[in-house]
């Protein structure tokens, strides 16, 4: 059963049930207001015959009109007294003498009748006026009372127009849910239908059409809309990193099955040629590494150590190694501050050896490298500056997808795999930090890692939570 059906029930059964209950209150307020009228010519009957018993029990002549009867409030009330042959005794003023309410009403009273007077209805209780003689019970005369039902009338025609009225209200409601609520739930029709074409035809590329609906329905569509496009941009993210780690692997297999084949056709090993295999090899094994390296971090990895490190103490490190490479490139040190931050000295050393390795690889020869560790509000800020090759400001945003390199050709000769980055991101990101990057083709490049800096009494070790690999 279709969620359109089963809104449409709904929605007819609620008003059917409202409109129901409110005909039935409807309906049911001439009633209330003929049941008061009764009680009040019953009020007033008794009142009279009270009183008249008050005064003599056999005589008819004093039954009396009662006081409150003259009052403005009454002036739609009638009264009369009459002796059994129907001769008047009393009555109100505000009926002719000699003039009875209700003809009919003598044959078997009490009765109480209603009387059409043409544009108005008159409710009339009829009593008789009886002495108990003891054995036997004399009516000495009728007491009738009367009232007009003008209220009555006003109401039954107000209700039936209010009726009809809301009947039509009620039509023509049912008549707009079941044909509009297609075109209200057609939304989430196209999304189910476009959900169905995506699993059987593999097509993220699709999407819903948007016009900007406000409410939740437009919300979902945005939300759907937006989350295939990262489906979308995930599965080709997926795509390209298959094929370039196949296409990475393959580069250096073809090297080390020539040079071998090479070796095999001259009948003996060549020192050149085995170099040539060996870095091959060194190549390959440094670019398995650096992806086992981000597949970890992607799926969560190991835990990073939670241990407190001397960033400075790293930094020297990696300084010294660096200036041990040998590089026709000067490398020097600007300030280096004591700052400690929370994390794994392993990955952090990692990060600083890429980003120099890179410094160094990226600068011509007579260049300048210059490393500095500064403690700057709360934050460890770690720069590496080269007066490079730069980078292009169309390369700038992509530098830290993997395998993604500005120079093809040159970085491929210089070593690189295009991890390098994506790892030293992986890595911030898992200790809370950012990478920051400013870039002139032909000037140089400035890198720049911010880490929260350790404070003993600010953090505790038990806080940092993120892995990496
Ligand atoms: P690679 O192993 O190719 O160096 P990275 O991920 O470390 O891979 O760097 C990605 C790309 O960013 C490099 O191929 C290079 O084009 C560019 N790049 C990185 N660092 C520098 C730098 N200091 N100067 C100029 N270009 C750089």
């Amino acid at each position: 059963m279709s969620l359109q059906f089963k809104l449409s029930v709904f929605f007819s059964l609620l008003l059917v049930v409202s409109f129901a209950l409110f005909s039935l209150a409807a309906l049911g307020m001439p009633l209330n207001i003929r049941a008061r009228i009764d009680r009040e010519l019953q009020s007033i009957a008794s009142e009279a015959l009270r009183q008249a018993r008050a005064t003599s029990r056999t005589d008819i002549n004093a039954v009396k009109v009662p006081e409150r009867l003259r009052s403005l409030e009454y002036a739609n009330t009638f009264f009369v007294v009459v002796t059994p042959n129907l001769h008047t005794v009393t009555s109100s003023a505000n009926i002719s003498p000699d003039q009875v309410l209700d003809k009919d009403g003598f044959a078997d009273p009490p009765t109480i009748n209603t009387l059409d007077l043409g544009n108005e209805s008159l409710r009339v209780l009829t009593v008789p006026v009886e002495v108990d003689l003891g054995t036997t019970v004399r009516t000495i005369g009728y007491l009738q009372v009367g009232q007009l039902m003008a209220d009555v009338r006003d109401n039954v025609r107000l209700t039936t127009v209010i009726l009809l009225l809301s009947l039509a209200a009620l039509a023509s409601t049912i008549f707009i849910t079941i044909f509009l609520m297609p075109n209200i739930l057609q939304p989430l029709n196209n999304m189910s239908a476009l959900a169905v074409q995506l699993t059987s035809a593999d097509d993220l590329s699709r999407r819903l059409p948007d016009d900007n609906q406000p409410g939740e329905i437009g919300q979902l569509t945005r939300a759907f809309n937006h989350l295939l496009e990262r489906l979308e941009n995930l599965f080709r993210t997926q795509q390209r990193f298959l094929a370039d780690v196949s296409h990475e692997l393959r580069t250096p297999l073809t090297t080390i099955r020539g040079n071998l084949d090479l070796m095999r056709y001259m009948g003996q090993d060549d020192p050149e040629l085995l170099g040539i295999i060996g870095d091959e090899l060194e190549r390959m094994t440094r670019l398995v590494n650096n992806l086992l390296a981000l597949a970890r971090a992607d799926v969560g990895g190991v835990m990073i150590q939670h241990e407190r490190v001397e960033l400075d103490t790293i930094f020297l490190d990696v300084y010294r190694q660096a200036q041990g490479l040998g590089r026709p490139v000067a490398l020097e040190l600007a300030e280096v501050d004591q700052v400690c931050v929370l994390g794994d000295s392993d990955r952090l050393k990692q990060v600083v050896l890429n980003l120099v390795d890179n410094a160094l690889n990226y600068t011509p020869e007579g260049g300048r490298v210059t490393m500095s560790l500064t403690h700057e509000m709360g934050e460890a800020r770690l720069t590496v500056v080269d007066t490079g090759i730069g980078i292009a400001p169309e390369d700038l945003p992509h530098i830290f997808d993997r395998f993604y390199r500005a120079d093809k050709a040159r970085t491929r000769r210089a070593g690189g795999s295009g991890l390098g980055l994506s790892i030293v991101q992986s890595i911030v990101a898992a200790h809370r930090g950012r990478v920051e990057v400013q870039s002139q083709v032909g000037q140089g490049s400035t890198f720049t890692v911010i880490l929260p800096a350790l404070h003993s009494q600010a953090i505790q070790p038990s806080q940092v939570t993120a892995t990496v690999a």
